[in-house]
């Protein structure tokens, strides 16, 4: 009994013994790439300047390791213009139309049908319900 307890714990600390070295070496690999430079003082220059419709590069430079690579930039957002090309009815939904101004990238949004806007009118001695919108005469 006490044999086979000492047996795993002998082969437990063996696994154990096996991921620390496995974890050292790793985490001594990472502090190596940590140690050669933080890059701190990187100057950027851009090289081609990001739309929005494609990402812009910039050449980085450091001149404490004198090491140069190069970065992409963002894409900019679009600059949506929007223009209604159908107004909303009581009876039929409009359309927007969003058009980029610097790529031409345009999408449309459909707007949603307007609600009456009632009003009345006391007639020949009854009330006379008429949408101001559409005009349309409810009684
Ligand atoms: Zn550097
Ligand atoms: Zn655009
Ligand atoms: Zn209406």
């Amino acid at each position: 009994m006490t044999i086979v307890s000492s047996k795993k714990f002998k082969m437990l600390a063996a696994v154990l013994l096996v991921f620390a070295i496995v974890a050292g070496a790793s985490t001594t690999m990472s502090k190596t790439v940590e140690a050669t430079c933080s890059h701190r003082f990187a100057t950027r220059t851009p090289l081609t300047y990001p739309t929005c419709s494609s990402a812009g590069i910039n050449r980085c430079y450091c001149p404490e390791c004198h090491y140069t690579w190069y970065e992409s930039v963002p894409k900019t957002a679009h600059n949506y213009l929007r223009n209604i090309i159908r107004y909303p009815t009581c009876y039929q939904t409009g359309t927007a139309i969003y058009t980029c101004s610097s790529c031409g990238h345009s999408y449309s949004e459909t707007l949603p049908k307007t609600s009456h806007q009632m009003y009345s009118i006391y007639r020949n001695g009854h009330t006379e319900w008429y949408c101001s919108i559409c005009n349309h005469r409810f009684s």
